[in-house]
Order: C-alpha cells, then sequence, then structure tokens
C-alpha cells in the first residue's frame, strides 16, 4: 500500500525517465500526483466506423494496425510516428509527435483503439495524437478510450496515457485517506467525500461527477486559505506591539506642514491606520490606491508621528528607483517638519547610504556606518530596498514597518522584521496601487484590514487615453515633438528589452515578430524620428548606476524622450511628464497599463496616453477599450477580473493558489462556505489542537502558497 506522503522515486517500477519528466512539474510524491488532475475529459464512449469519420470530430474507432513508420521533419527536427489502421469500412492515418517509441509499440497486425481528434491535411482527414489501447491480448488497459478519458495538462514526454496508467495503480494500491473536511461542512455543500472525490476526479463516469469533485478540490483550497488568513489574524491580535500614542498638536503640526488639503480618503485612511498604531496589537493594515492618490503622503505621517515618539520606522520598497522617489517626497514635502522636531530620515539601498537632518542638511554615509545608526537607534526612519532586512541590519526599537507594493515582498521577508521583535512585533503597514476588487481582497488579503483611498487629489486631470491605428503613427510622433517644445517630456514603452538576433522563423520567433524592442526604438527614435532631441533608454539589464544617471537626468529635464521597458512601470514620479506612449499594448496587463498610464497626468499639465497594438484579436481591443473607458483603478479591476478571471488576474506565480482555487475564487457562494466554515472552527479551537490533521494539513498548504 502507498501512503500521500511517499516519494514516488522510492516506489517501485516507475520509470526513471517518467520520474525526471514528473519533476519537472514539481510531482514527486503520491500526494502531488494524485492532486495533478485532469485537464479535461474527453468522452469516446461510442465506437465509430472509419468511414463516417468527418474533420474536426473527436472519436474512437476500432481495428487492426496495418503498416508503422517514422520520419524526422528536416527544420524542427521533430519525429513523426504515422500509423495506418483499418476496419470493414476503410482505412485512416494516425499521427504522432516526437513520440518515436510508438513505432515499436504499434506492432502491424495488432487490434487497437484509437480515440481523439480527426484533423483534416489538403486531401485527406487522419487521427493526430490519438490515444491509443490494445483490445484483447496482454497489454489491455482500460479506461483509455472507452468511457470518460481523462486529459491531463501534458509536457514533454509526459503523456496523459502515462499519467493515466500511473494513477490508476496508485490509486488502486492507496491507503484510505483521512477526510480533514468537517463532514457537516461537505454535506451542506454536496461535497464528495475524499477517497471518492480523487479516484472520481481522474477517472469519473460522467462530466457531473467530474466536475463536483473538482468542486471539492476547490473548496478544500478556499477553506485552507480563510483558515490560513483567520489564524494569522488571531495569532497577530495575541502579539503584543508598541502602542504609539501622539498628540493631537504633533497630527495638527504634520497635517498643517503640507503644502495641500488630504483628500477625504487620505484623511479616512490615516485616521485607520493612526487608530491602529495606538493599539497594543500589531497592525496588519493594507493601504490600496491608485498611483498618485497619495498613500506616500499618508504613510509618511504615521511614520513621522511614531518618528516623535522615539520609535524606529522602516520603509521598504520593491525597486531602488522607488525606494528614492519615498526619500525624496518625505525630505521635499516634510523638510521643515523634520527639523522642528529634531528626527532623521535614512536611506539605504545596495548603492548608496546617507542620511537627512532637516533642510539642507545631508549627510552621504558609509554604509557600516548607517547600519551602527539604525543599530543604536540614531537613525529613526530608514527608507530602502531588501537592504534594509539584510542579515547585518538591526533595529533598536523598531515599531512600524512599511511595505510598498507589498504584493512583490514574501512572506519570508516580512518574517524577518518580526524575527527582530524581542518583546514587541511591529506593526505592519503595507501599501498596493494595485486595485484588488472587493471580493478578490477579502479571500486573498483576509488577513489584513484594508484602508482605500478611491479619489484623486483635486485638480488632477483626466489623462487623455487613445488606442491610436498604425497610419497615425507620424501624427503621434508630431504630438510628441509639440509637446517636448512647450518643455513636456514623454515616455515610450515597449515590450521587450532587445529583438532576437537571428529570424530562425521559430514559433518563439513568429510570436515576437512585430514586437517593439527598446533598444531598436531607441536607435529609430534617437536617430530618424527625433535626432534633434535628447532620447534616453532605460530597461532591466542596465547598470544600477546607469539607471539612477538616466533617472536623474529626467528629472532635471534634460531627457526629452525616455525609451523604458515596464521597469518604468511602478512608482516614478516625473510631474514634468505628459505624454505615455505604450508600444505592443495587448502584452502587458490591465493593471501594468494603468500603472504606467499613472506616470503621466501628475502635474497640472493635460497628458496624454497612446496605446499601440498589433493584435486584431477581440479579447485585446475589448481590455485597451475598458482601459479608455473606466474611471479610476477599482472600477478597471473590477473589469480585468471579469475579462480574464481571477487566475490571470492576480497570476498563479503572484499566489502559488492551486488553479482550481483560483477559478473558485470567482464562486461567491462557495468562497462564503469556505469561510463561514473555517470562522467555525478557529472560533472554536484557534490553534487547532483538536484537530491534528487539519493543523498538519494547513501547515503543508502554507508552505505551497506564498500569499503576501
Ligand atoms: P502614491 O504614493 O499614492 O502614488 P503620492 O503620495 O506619491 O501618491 O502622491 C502623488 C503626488 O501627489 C505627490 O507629488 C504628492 O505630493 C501629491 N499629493 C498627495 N496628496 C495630495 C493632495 N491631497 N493634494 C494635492 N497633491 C497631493
Ligand atoms: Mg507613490
Amino acid at each position: 500500500m502507498v501512503q500521500l506522503k511517499n516519494e514516488l522515486a522510492k516506489i517501485k517500477g516507475i520509470d526513471k525517465r517518467f520520474l525526471t519528466r514528473l519533476e519537472k512539474l514539481k510531482i514527486t510524491s503520491v500526494r502531488d500526483l494524485l492532486w495533478h488532475f485532469p485537464s479535461r475529459y474527453d468522452d469516446f464512449s461510442q465506437i465509430a466506423s472509419i468511414c463516417d469519420l468527418e474533420a474536426d470530430q473527436t472519436a474512437t474507432i476500432q481495428g487492426q494496425i496495418k503498416h508503422v513508420s517514422s520520419r524526422r521533419t528536416w527544420r524542427r527536427k521533430m519525429i513523426i510516428v504515422e500509423a495506418v489502421v483499418a476496419d470493414d469500412t476503410g482505412s485512416i492515418k494516425a499521427i504522432w509527435f516526437n513520440q518515436p517509441y510508438l513505432t515499436k509499440v504499434l506492432a502491424p497486425g495488432r487490434i487497437v483503439n484509437f480515440a481523439g481528434k480527426i484533423s483534416a491535411s489538403q486531401n485527406d482527414i487522419y487521427f493526430s495524437n490519438p490515444v491509443y489501447e490494445f483490445s484483447g491480448g496482454g497489454e489491455r488497459e482500460e479506461g483509455h478510450t472507452t468511457g470518460l478519458v481523462p486529459i491531463y495538462p501534458e509536457t514533454k514526454g509526459l503523456t496523459s496515457r502515462g499519467l493515466r496508467y500511473l494513477i490508476k495503480i496508485i490509486l488502486k494500491n492507496l491507503n484510505p485517506v483521512d477526510e480533514f473536511i468537517p463532514l457537516k461542512a461537505l454535506e451542506e455543500n454536496d461535497l464528495p467525500e475524499i477517497n471518492e472525490a480523487l479516484a472520481t476526479v481522474h477517472f469519473p463516469e460522467s462530466l457531473e461527477e467530474a466536475s463536483r469533485c473538482k468542486k471539492r478540490f476547490a473548496f478544500e483550497d478556499l477553506f485552507l486559505l480563510q483558515l490560513n488568513n483567520l489564524k494569522v489574524r488571531s495569532q497577530l491580535a495575541k502579539e503584543k506591539a508598541a502602542p504609539i500614542n501622539f498628540s493631537k498638536i504633533d497630527l495638527g503640526e504634520a497635517i498643517t506642514s503640507i503644502p495641500f488639503e488630504l483628500t477625504g480618503p487620505q484623511q479616512k485612511s490615516l485616521t485607520e491606520i493612526l487608530n491602529d498604531l495606538s493599539k497594543g496589537q500589531p497592525m496588519n493594515r493594507l493601504l490600496q490606491g491608485d498611483v498618485g492618490s497619495g498613500k506616500t503622503v499618508v504613510v509618511a505621517i504615521a511614520a513621522l508621528l511614531a518618528a516623535k515618539q522615539g520609535y524606529q520606522v522602516v520603509f521598504m520598497a520593491p525597486t531602488e528607483v522607488l525606494a528614492k522617489q519615498h526619500y525624496k517626497t518625505m525630505t521635499k514635502i516634510f523638510a521643515p517638519l523634520i527639523s522642528n522636531w529634531e528626527l532623521n530620515v535614512g536611506i539605504l539601498t545596495g548603492n548608496e547610504a546617507r542620511c537627512f537632518f532637516g533642510e539642507d542638511l545631508e549627510t552621504e554615509k558609509k554604509k557600516a556606518e548607517l547600519v551602527k545608526e539604525i543599530a543604536n537607534g540614531a537613525v529613526k526612519i530608514i527608507i530602502g530596498t531588501h537592504a534594509v532586512i539584510q542579515k547585518d541590519i538591526k533595529f533598536k526599537n523598531l515599531a512600524l514597518a512599511i511595505i510598498d507594493e507589498q504584493h512583490r515582498f514574501g512572506v519570508k521577508q516580512r518574517a524577518k522584521f518580526a524575527a527582530d521583535k524581542k518583546e514587541l512585533f511591529p506593526h505592519f503597514l503595507s501599501m498596493s496601487a494595485t486595485p484588488i476588487p472587493r471580493t478578490l481582497s477579502l479571500t486573498i488579503f483576509g488577513d489584513l484590514d484594508l484602508s482605500i483611498i478611491n479619489e484623486l487629489p483635486k485638480g488632477r486631470q483626466e489623462i487623455a487615453t487613445k488606442i491610436v491605428a498604425p497610419a497615425n503613427r507620424k501624427k503621434a510622433y508630431d504630438f510628441i515633438r509639440e509637446q517636448v517644445k512647450e518643455g513636456r517630456q514623454a515616455f515610450v514603452i515597449c515590450p521587450r528589452i532587445e529583438a532576437s538576433e537571428k529570424e530562425d522563423g521559430t514559433a518563439h520567433q513568429m510570436m515576437w515578430k512585430d514586437v517593439k524592442a527598446v533598444k531598436d526604438e531607441f536607435e529609430k527614435l534617437a536617430t530618424k524620428i527625433f535626432p534633434d532631441l535628447v532620447v534616453g533608454m532605460l530597461h532591466g539589464k542596465m547598470k544600477s548606476a546607469e539607471k539612477s544617471e538616466i533617472m536623474n537626468d529626467l528629472a532635471k529635464n534634460k531627457i526629452n524622450i525616455l525609451v523604458s521597458t515596464s521597469v518604468i512601470e511602478i512608482g516614478v514620479d516625473i510631474p514634468n511628464a505628459t505624454i505615455m506612449m505604450i508600444e505592443g499594448a495587448e502584452r502587458f496587463g490591465l493593471a501594468q497599463l494603468y500603472q504606467f498610464r499613472g506616470r503621466v497626468g501628475r502635474d497640472k499639465y493635460k497628458s496624454y496616453c497612446f496605446l499601440f497594438t498589433s493584435s486584431s484579436s477581440t479579447n485585446a481591443k475589448q481590455r485597451l477599450k475598458s482601459l479608455v473607458e473606466a474611471k479610476n483603478g477599482f472600477e478597471l479591476a473590477e473589469k480585468d477580473l471579469e475579462i480574464r478571471g481571477p487566475g490571470e488576474f492576480l497570476g498563479h506565480s503572484q499566489t502559488g493558489l492551486p488553479d482550481l482555487a483560483m477559478n473558485a475564487l470567482n464562486n461567491m457562494e462557495l468562497t462564503k462556505a469556505a469561510r463561514d466554515t473555517a470562522e467555525k472552527i478557529i472560533k472554536k479551537d484557534p490553534e487547532l489542537e483538536e484537530d491534528e490533521l487539519l493543523k498538519e494539513k494547513l501547515e503543508h498548504f502554507q508552505n505551497q502558497i506564498h500569499l503576501e
């Protein structure tokens, strides 16, 4: 008998090469294998006559193998196996790619079932990549070509056939698995028990059965996700944090020191944050708001107030550019306050260390020196990149950790702050400019409290957004020239850094054929279109020093037009820029396009966003159109979610959630049921001490996902 936790490699009789291929899919244990669900099921319950077959249908036939051969395509170096099979009514060819061993298996004379799709070539029809099963004789293996046949997401050399074979044997020898979902919850939601679900999801008798099982597994993940969220919440509620109490006078002074009035949502968010900070439990809050909605100003006030009380604050950004930006915002807007309150602000990145003490008082530091001052508490507010959580960084009395674009930081990184906690846990404040629809954030960020800034500061102009037809490219360039003449600046975004070296006609090549590359576009704009203007280039492969130089020049308006990859996406603040031109716009997600657009319109000047696309797909056009129409980021997010579904919207890699659960996020009913179930359990047994199995299961799940 095998157990879920058994390693496949330890099970006798599984082919080594097969194991290696499974490993590529991160399938190493029995559990991994059984949780690798079919992506669809083909229905082969009827056996057709060969003479009745038509192109584009899916069919099963039974016949005798007449002939087998293989050949190699000279360009693609692929091996094609061809077999001819005949029944009483006729014969048909079958073709497979890259499965040379089939010439040995499909011996002429044998009776075989073929099942799969019928394709058409110029003058004939053929089976393409059919599954096969010998009929009669020693190798008979049921369940491949009659009834519902599970089809798995395949990778090179790992066929659905091989998977079916292995899964079937494993299921036969599997020790019964313990059910960890409360029976009552299963009953209430009409979900099958685990052992039944495992067997049936791989070999169902009907599609309804299959989908009921998949629903069960989706529920399982949603349930664990909610359980995780609630547990994090209840654990954090037990930790102690420094209650940061500040006077109304200080707050008033901070607010009057800024040269503008806070918007309603800014005030509300600030109140929520300050309220959390005053408590003895750690805050765990997410501040969401459009680019330019004024999040930085809000968190800066919280940071300054905490520092005034003598605490240390760390403010971490995902990139150097962003860290500098925050440093600039702080030191510019709040310079008088920093002097008055005798505070200081340090910046620490891979490349620089400096400290600001108030108006015109800034010193360059050796990194080691700054690190020492962080450790002895001399530096109060530390802004930086990952550099601020390296091993050598110790804080004296860290009370507030602010994390910008938090989804770019992992749980592990967050844990590093907590590891320093000694007695007290720091308050956590995350910021994100990626608006997430409320329904989703309740599930995905269910452990966080939310503050939302859904209004831009007064006087911001709407950014004119246009999808530009290729024929109007010159007009767009003329417009850029006009704007530059008036003193403004422009961004040109391209989807990739450079064109591939050689045109070799591969699929990859074809896919990227018309996609603009930063280097080419830079070359073209600098020499042909705008030889009289200063064109700059920015991309991720450049050295950090080069990038800073470009950003500095850009800030000083020494660069008129910047050609860039998506590195410009987050946070860059050049108020003088008025044009955002995006090449290959269909290649970016809506949220990303939205971020790009947020780079302009940050000052009083009317700003523009030009979208270029070579795609004619309706989906792409629909998406671009919603960018043109959307009023704010949240509205856009709802749309994006609608068009792309939660999986693509959030990005699988970003959450680590299994696909099934991802898709189930759209199912509010199931999500709510999962949350209710989780709530009941946590209420009764917060540490899951009464349920060892569930506790273990949750730990396994937590290791799998990386929700931030
Ligand atoms: P975010 O961090 O949300 O992208 P920032 O805090 O960087 O936004 O603010 C963007 C710009 O708007 C900054 O130049 C900031 O000084 C300015 N700003 C912020 N809040 C207001 C406001 N209430 N009124 C006017 N300008 C504001
Ligand atoms: Mg910002």
